[in-house]
C-alpha cells in the first residue's frame, strides 16, 4: 500500500493510466469508473475532491444497468465467506473489521448468514452497506443487522440505487483515507447534533426515541445545551429570549453595520431525527467557533437562533419561535392550552420565562438592522440522494393550502343494490385522488396529496354511505397553488354532482408561498460552486423557519441531502460527516463574500 497521501494536485497533474491507478480501490475491482471520471476532468483540473466524487457517482449513474449490476456484484458478503475465508481486498477487510463484522457472536453471525442468503434471493447480488457509516467511525453490528433486515422489504430498483448510494459512501470514506483528509467541521456538526439527542422527552426517552416538545425538561436542557455551545464557541452575547429562543452573536468589525440573521429550530416531532431544524443552528455555530479559533471577524455581525419552536407538535400554533422575530405572535396563543390542559402562559412562568405579550413583542427585530435571513436545512426529501449532490439550493417554500372534506352519499346493501343505483361515497373521493395525482403531475412544482381516507363505520356487505378525507396543495408560487386549488374543487362539484352525493370541504391552513430572495440566493449559488459542486435549485416542500422571517427580510435557503433515501421525520433520518463538511464550508463561503 502507498503510504504517501493522495494529493488533488497529483489526481489533477496525472495522466489516464496514472489517475486509474492512483484512485485504484476506491471502487471494489472496477477501474472504469476511475477511467471514464478522467473523462470528465476539467481541463484545469478537479476543483475539488467534491468534485471529483460527484464525477465518478455521474460515471455510475450514467453507466448501463448490466454495469451498474457488475459494481454491486463485485462487493463481497457482509461478514460472508470472503471475509471467513480470508480472501477479501484489502479495503474491505479494514472496514468489515472495524465494524467488528470478524468479532460477530455465534448468534450474530447466524443471522447475517441468513440476511445474506434471503437478500441474494430476493435481488440476485449482495447487500451492499457502507459499515464505517455517516460518522466513518462504524456502526454497531446491531445498525448493521437492523438496516439489512430493513432493506430487505425495499423494491429492487429502490435498493439497487440504494446499493449503489452505498457504494459511493464506501470509496468516500476510501478517498478520505487515501488523502488523509478529516472532515472536522463535518465531524463537529454531527457530533453536537448526537449529544443534543440525548435530550428526549419521557414516554420516549425510554424506548431511545427523540422527541422533544416545546418547553418540556428536554427542550430546557438543549437549550442550554446549545447556549453552552454558543459561549464556549467564541459567540460574543448568548442568551435564552422570552420565546426560548437561543440567541448568540458574533459581533462583525462594525458594530453598527446591519448583521445577517440565521438559525432554525431545536424542537422536534414525536419520534423524529436528529438533524431536521437543528443542522440549521449548528453549522452555523461551527462557523463561528472556526472563525473564533482563526482569530476572525467579519465585517457584518452574525446572528445565530435555535428557534424554540416549529413543528406544532404541542399547541395548534406553529412557528412559535420565529412568529415573535417577525412580530407576529398571536396574543390568542398565550391562552390556549395542550392535551394535558397545560396552558401556554403558565407553562412559559413556569420555565422561568414573562409570558407576558410585552416581552414577546419586544423580540420583534427591526429589519432595517438586518441584512436578511438565510436558513441551513436537510432537504427531507429524496432529490438530492438521487442526484447523488450534497448541496441544494432552494428557490422557493412552497405555498400550501390544506382541507378536510366528506363526502356523502347512501349507505346501502352490496348485495341488492344496482352498480347504476349507487350512491358511493368512497368511489367518488377515489375518483377525486386520481384526479389530484393526475393534475398535480401535469404541472411543475405542484404536489397533491390526500394522506388521510375514512369511511366511518363502514363494512365489507355495505356501499360506503360516508368518506372522509384530507387535501394538501403545494405550489412553488400562489397562482399555481390557487389554479390547482380552483381545479381541485370544481372536478370535486363535479364528480358529486355526477355521482349524485353531496360534500363539505373545510379549509385548515392556508400559507403563501415564500420565493427565495435572488440575491440571497445568488450567493448560495457562488457558494456551492466555491466548492466545486454543480448548482442545483429545488423548491421547499416542507415550510421552514424562513417562511416566517420572509415576511420581514429577504431570505434564501441552502439544502443538504439526507441519507436513507432523504427520510426525515423518522428515527432513520441521517446525514453523514463529509455532506456536513461541504455545508460548513459552504456557509463559510456565503460568509466571506459579505
Ligand atoms: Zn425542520
Amino acid at each position: 500500500m502507498n503510504t504517501a497521501l493522495l494529493t488533488l494536485d497529483a489526481l489533477n497533474a496525472a495522466g489516464e493510466d496514472d489517475f486509474v491507478a492512483l484512485l485504484d480501490g476506491l471502487y471494489e475491482h472496477s477501474p472504469w469508473i476511475a477511467r471514464r471520471a478522467f473523462a470528465l476532468r476539467p481541463p484545469r483540473g478537479f476543483a475539488s475532491t467534491a468534485a471529483l466524487k460527484h464525477a465518478m457517482a455521474t460515471v455510475v449513474r450514467e453507466a448501463a444497468l448490466d454495469e451498474q449490476l457488475g459494481l454491486i456484484r463485485a462487493h463481497p458478503e457482509l461478514a460472508g465467506k470472503a471475509m471467513v475465508a480470508n480472501t477479501l481486498t484489502a479495503e474491505s477487510t479494514n472496514e468489515q473489521s472495524r465494524a467488528g463484522l470478524t468479532h460477530c457472536s455465534a448468534e450474530e453471525f447466524e443471522r447475517l448468514q441468513q440476511l445474506n442468503a434471503d437478500y441474494n434471493a430476493r435481488f440476485g447480488w449482495p447487500f451492499i452497506l457502507a459499515v464505517r457509516g455517516p460518522r466513518g467511525e462504524g456502526l454497531s453490528r446491531q445498525q448493521i443487522i437492523d438496516t439489512f433486515a430493513r432493506r430487505l422489504n425495499a423494491h429492487p430498483d429502490i435498493e439497487r440505487a440504494e446499493c449503489l448510494r452505498n457504494i459511493h459512501r464506501i470509496a468516500e470514506i476510501r478517498l478520505n483515507d487515501k488523502c488523509g483528509t478529516v472532515p472536522a467541521l463535518g465531524n463537529q456538526v454531527w457530533d453536537w447534533a448526537e449529544s443534543l439527542a440525548r435530550f428526549s422527552d419521557p414516554g420516549f426517552a425510554e424506548n431511545g426515541q427523540l422527541t422533544v416538545l416545546y418547553l418540556t425538561e428536554a427542550h430546557r436542557a438543549v437549550a442550554a445545551q446549545l447556549a453552552d455551545w454558543m459561549r464556549d464557541g467564541g459567540f460574543d452575547e448568548v442568551g435564552i429570549d422570552a420565546v426560548g429562543n437561543v440567541v448568540g452573536v458574533y459581533h462583525g468589525e462594525d458594530r453598527n453595520a446591519p448583521r445577517l440573521l440565521t438559525g432554525s429550530h431545536y424542537d422536534t416531532v414525536r419520534n423524529g431525527g436528529k438533524y431536521d431544524g437543528r443542522l440549521g443552528i449548528l453549522v452555523p455555530m461551527a462557523c463561528v467557533r472556526e472563525l473564533k479559533r482563526q482569530g476572525r471577524r467579519l465585517r457584518h455581525g452574525l446572528e445565530v437562533v435555535g428557534f424554540s419552536e416549529e413543528e406544532g407538535q404541542r399547541y395548534k400554533a406553529t412557528f412559535l419561535g420565529s412568529s415573535a422575530l417577525v412580530g407576529r405572535f398571536d396574543p390568542a396563543w398565550l391562552e390556549q392550552a395542550d392535551a394535558d390542559g397545560v396552558v401556554l402562559r403558565d407553562l412559559m412562568r413556569e420555565a422561568g420565562l414573562p409570558g407576558t405579550m410585552a416581552a414577546i413583542q419586544a423580540l420583534a427585530r427591526d429589519p432595517a438592522r438586518y441584512l436578511g435571513f438565510v436558513e441551513v436545512h436537510i432537504e427531507q426529501g429524496p432529490v438530492l440522494n438521487e442526484l447523488d449532490l450534497p448541496l441544494g439550493i432552494v428557490t422557493s417554500i412552497n405555498g400550501s393550502i390544506r382541507y378536510v372534506g366528506e363526502v356523502r352519499g347512501l349507505a346501502s346493501h352490496a348485495g341488492t343494490t344496482p352498480m347504476d343505483r349507487r350512491r358511493d361515497a368512497a368511489a367518488a373521493v377515489a375518483e377525486l385522488i386520481l384526479y389530484v395525482e393526475e393534475r398535480a403531475a401535469a404541472v411543475p412544482e405542484v404536489v397533491g396529496t390526500v394522506g388521510q381516507l375514512q369511511v366511518p363505520s363502514g363494512s365489507i356487505n355495505v356501499i360506503p354511505g360516508r368518506c372522509r378525507f384530507s387535501l394538501d396543495l403545494r405550489a412553488t408560487t400562489d397562482a399555481a397553488r390557487d389554479a390547482l386549488d380552483a381545479d381541485v374543487r370544481q372536478r370535486l362539484a363535479e364528480i358529486c354532482a355526477r355521482r349524485g352525493v353531496t360534500f363539505t370541504l373545510e379549509r385548515t391552513e392556508a400559507a403563501a408561498a415564500a420565493p427565495s430572495d435572488a440575491a440571497w440566493q445568488v450567493r448560495w449559488e457562488a457558494a456551492v460552486q466555491a466548492l466545486g459542486l454543480p448548482v442545483h435549485r429545488m423548491p421547499s416542500g416542507a415550510g421552514h423557519d424562513a417562511m416566517k422571517l420572509h415576511q420581514a427580510m429577504p431570505q434564501a435557503m441552502l439544502f443538504q441531502r439526507g441519507l436513507n433515501l432523504g427520510i426525515s421525520h423518522n428515527p432513520l433520518e441521517a446525514i453523514s460527516n463529509d455532506d456536513t463538511e461541504l455545508c460548513v464550508q459552504a456557509f463559510m463561503a456565503l460568509l466571506d463574500r459579505l
